[in-house]
């Protein structure tokens, strides 16, 4: 078999299969999830609602990208004052076949922090970073083995500048001929999946859970729907929901579970700035992999996609004042400023609506955070030698000099801005306090016997830097509990 491609074993015959445990998405939480139980010899299923894409077969950032790789085309918002656009994989491997890939360990005093507020039994810094370890062993985490790209050079150039804390960010990447303009991401196409399957997990790719169905506090089987429409059924001893922390709290409400489910969502919202240089240092297709610490947790900038599409959507909110600018893209990139919100929003499941309902809010401390965190930015690009900035939202000045950041600062409203976010997590928070939580210290739903989440959901709130690490790390301590409780009586 080869071991990058799925085992379709499903055939338009069958209404019905059956397994020891489901697992619902296979992202950065599923993907581990699976591989670790079919490894120690349960009979896996894993169900994605996407297509399996091979990795280099789409351009990244293209439209054809979004339609394939992406929910929605990758156009899904979170309403609000204001609204929020994010965006979710959907496509076997998930989030981790379209994101950055730019890897940060979960930082200890977050760990103490989710441990004691949220109270999570035998959650430990140590014991969580050494698995962190196993998984940069496994998805092959490194720094870049040359010279970063230009628009990042640049971000370091600025804080150096300002004397700011910054650093580069390690991968999951391979590079062959160590060049650096050839990585190839390591998602879960290319590490867990195939692990799974090799172990004899059978994954079924473009096909959808809808909901469970629950007999008292059990979960016996999964209505789906095959690529075809045709319905089918897959039953269990139990089930793991990872379709990330939209979809999961969203599968588990149609299913009938509600307590603490959905309403606890966390992101680290972004607004952005294009700065043009004088000379040509647009990358098209990669991102910078340095990113500015001085202020974190709570404030972080970085670089974003930059080619021309992504470009003119950045100078949209201006487009009379801003568009011409679009003429010089290759001398411009994209950066963002990055906040850890203390806002939190919900996931609402509708009867008859595929897609449920997503809300968010903003505090006033958020929304102060962001208008300093794009001034702050502004600076930043000027120090690294941009000749102009824009600013992403309606009424923006464009920023030549440091006399304008007070004209930034002060026109400067989130209502008016672009605010986004591909990080999104803590819709079903794990742990023993049940006013908090929706799943118990190791993802177990409470007062179900056999309905557990294992992806981003379950992080209590926003880590505060890039969470795949900690997503996986949580699933891979979570699965390893279950293994050693649960192995004997399948
Ligand atoms: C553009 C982008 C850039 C990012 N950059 C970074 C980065 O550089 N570093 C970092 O650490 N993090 C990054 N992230 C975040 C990271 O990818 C996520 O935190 C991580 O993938 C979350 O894992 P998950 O398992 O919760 O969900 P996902 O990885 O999103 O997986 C969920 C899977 O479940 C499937 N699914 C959902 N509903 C159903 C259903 N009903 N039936 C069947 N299948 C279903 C989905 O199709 C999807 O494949 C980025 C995310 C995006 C979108």
């Amino acid at each position: 078999m080869n071991p990058t491609q799925p085992t379709q074993f499903w055939t338009e015959a069958d209404s019905s299969s059956s397994c020891d445990v489901l697992v619902i998405g296979s992202g950065a939480g599923g993907a581990p999830t699976a591989a670790l139980l079919a490894e120690a010899g349960f009979d896996v299923i894993v169900v994605e609602e996407g297509k399996w894409v091979e990795q280099g077969s789409v351009a990244p950032f293209s439209l054809e990208q979004m339609d394939q790789q992406y929910r929605s085309g990758g156009v899904t918002v979170a309403l609000g004052l204001p609204s929020i656009a994010y965006t979710e994989g959907r496509c076997a491997g998930g989030g981790t076949e379209v994101n950055s890939g730019l890897y940060r360990r979960p930082p200890g005093e977050v760990i103490e922090r989710w441990r004691d507020r949220w109270q999570i039994n035998e959650l430990d810094p140590d014991s969580l970073l050494s698995i962190a370890t196993e998984v940069e062993q496994a998805i092959h985490v490194t720094p870049l083995p040359g010279p970063a790209s230009k628009p990042s050079e640049l971000l370091r150039r600025g804080a150096e500048s300002l004397g700011w804390q910054f650093d580069e960010s390690p991968r999951w990447m391979k590079y062959p001929n160590n060049d650096v303009r050839q990585g190839q991401r390591q998602s879960m196409t290319r590490t867990y999946l195939p692990r799974a399957a090799q172990s004899g997990a059978r994954i079924l790719t473009n096909c959808r859970v809808n909901k469970l169905h629950m007999k008292n506090t059990s979960a016996t089987s999964a209505e789906v729907t095959l690529g075809t429409g045709k319905t089918a059924r897959i039953s269990f001893k139990y089930v793991f929901v990872c379709g990330g922390a939209i979809q999961t709290p969203a599968i588990l409400q149609r299913s009938g579970l509600h307590k603490n489910i959905g309403n606890s969502l966390a992101v680290h919202p972004t607004v952005k700035l294009a700065a043009r240089f004088s000379e040509a240092i647009n990358i098209p297709d990669d991102v910078p992999v340095h990113q500015v610490k001085e202020f974190a947790p709570d404030l972080s900038f970085g670089g974003s996609a930059s080619h021309a599409g992504l470009m003119a959507l950045a100078l949209l909110d201006q487009w009379s004042q801003f568009g011409s600018a679009i003429e010089q893209w290759r001398n411009m990139a994209i950066y963002y400023a990055a906040i850890t919100s203390v806002g939190r929003g919900r996931v609402i499941s509708v009867p008859g609506l595929k897609d449920p309902i997503v809300t968010y809010r903003l505090t006033r401390r958020d929304r102060e955070l962001l208008r300093s965190g794009l001034s702050r930015l502004s600076l930043l690009m000027l120090e690294a030698g941009a000749t102009e900035v824009f600013p992403s939202f309606r009424d923006a000045p464009i920023v030549r000099g440091r006399n304008d950041l007070t004209q930034l600062q002060n026109s400067f409203n989130a209502m008016k801005a672009s605010v986004m976010s591909v990080h999104l997590c803590s819709t079903v928070a794990m742990g023993e306090n049940r006013a908090l939580c929706g799943a118990d210290s190791f993802g177990k739903i409470h007062d179900t016997h056999n309905v557990y989440v294992n992806d981003a959901s379950l992080l209590p709130d926003a880590p505060g830097v890039n969470p795949q690490a900690s997503v996986m790390a949580i699933a891979i301590r979570n699965i390893r509990h279950f293994i050693s409780h649960e192995k004997r009586n399948v």
